[in-house]
């Protein structure tokens, strides 16, 4: 399985040379702001099967205190992907093209979801974190 990923002026693009994991959409107030959104939509790559297929030096990045990051285009500003202690640890689903092969499994910390978001019915929802392990990622 390959997924392409681009950001939205096209300057960057990736190839995972595998499948995706854990696609999850966290609604706490720090992926808002990372993700410029209601939540983040994230999915984690397995090792070595990511890859830059162009515009890597057009990319910058932003790591909080906690060692996990963020990776986006230095023109169009579009998130790319997440990191841990620099590597590369999976991809926000935003940015890739096509099917990604996964659907949204959870949302968590759906307790501290904006004001102004309405939460669809019948979805996976934890008030927090699964597990205080998992709320550590993206
Ligand atoms: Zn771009
Ligand atoms: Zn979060």
């Amino acid at each position: 399985m390959q997924i392409r990923g681009s950001c939205f002026c096209g300057a960057i693009a990736y190839l995972v040379n595998g499948a995706l994991h854990n696609a999850r959409s966290c609604h706490c107030s720090m992926c808002r702001k990372a993700f410029s959104a209601q939540a983040s939509a994230y999915a984690e790559i397995e090792p070595d099967t990511f890859e830059w297929v162009c515009g890597e030096e057009k990319l910058t990045s932003y790591e909080s205190k906690n060692g996990g990051g963020l990776m986006f285009c230095s023109i169009c500003g579009s998130t790319l992907c997440g990191t841990v202690e620099g590597q590369v640890h999976g991809v926000t689903l935003g940015c890739v093209d096509g099917d990604p092969g996964v659907s949204i499994g959870m949302h968590i910390y759906v307790g501290s979801k904006a004001p102004w978001e309405v939460m669809p019915d019948g979805v996976v929802a934890y008030e927090e974190g699964p597990s205080n392990d998992e709320s550590k990622k993206a």
